[in-house]
C-alpha cells in the first residue's frame, strides 16, 4: 500500500496565504485545500496509468448520476464504478459476511469519513454524505475533487459562502 502526502511546500504556501482553517472561509478555499492535500498527490500517483476503479455508489446523493464507465478529465483516465448499484445495506452485508476490517468510526454514526476537521457524525435518516463539509450550502457539490469528473479543475464552477 502506498501512503501519499501533500507537497510540503505547496501546503505551507497555502496555509501561509490563507490560514490553517481556510476551508471554512469559502467553497473555493475549501476546494483549494482538498486540491493541495488530496487531489494533487493522487494525480501524481495516477500519472501514467490508464484507468482506476472506485467504490462510488448512486445511492450517495451527490453521486446519483454516475455511470459504470466514465472519462475522467481531471486525471485523464477511464474510471470504473463497479459498485454503482450497491446500497449501503449491500456494503455492510458484504463486510459482515466476509469478516472484512472497517473503520471503527462507522459504529459511531460517521458514515462518510474524510479529514477530521471536515467530518462529523450524522443522525439517522440524514444523507450519508451530509457528514462532510456540512457548513456549506446544500446545493454545493459535496465532493473533495477526487471524483469530480465534470470539473476541469477541482473547485471550478462552484460557489458558496463559508461560515
Ligand atoms: S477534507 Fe477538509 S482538511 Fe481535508 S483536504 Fe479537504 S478541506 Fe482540507
Amino acid at each position: 500500500m502506498n501512503v501519499l502526502f501533500p507537497d510540503a511546500g505547496e501546503a505551507g504556501k497555502m496555509v501561509g496565504e490563507h490560514g490553517v482553517n481556510l476551508f471554512y472561509h469559502s467553497v473555493a478555499k475549501r476546494k483549494l485545500c482538498c486540491a493541495v492535500r488530496k487531489v494533487n498527490p493522487l494525480q501524481q500517483e495516477l500519472a501514467g496509468m490508464q484507468a482506476w476503479i472506485t467504490g462510488r455508489r448512486r445511492d450517495q446523493e451527490s453521486r446519483s448520476q454516475i455511470s459504470l464507465v466514465e472519462d475522467d478529465p481531471v486525471y485523464g483516465l477511464k474510471k470504473y464504478n463497479p459498485m454503482l448499484d450497491w446500497t449501503e445495506t449491500d456494503v455492510w452485508t458484504y463486510i459482515r459476511e466476509h469478516d472484512l476490517p472497517y473503520n471503527d468510526l462507522h459504529d459511531s454514526h460517521y458514515v462518510s469519513i474524510g479529514c477530521a476537521c471536515c467530518t462529523r457524525a450524522i443522525s439517522t435518516g440524514e444523507d450519508p454524505r451530509s457528514g462532510r463539509w456540512w457548513w456549506e450550502n446544500k446545493d454545493t457539490l459535496a465532493e473533495c475533487g477526487l471524483h469530480v469528473s465534470s470539473l476541469a479543475r477541482p473547485g471550478e464552477g462552484e460557489s458558496g459562502e463559508g461560515i
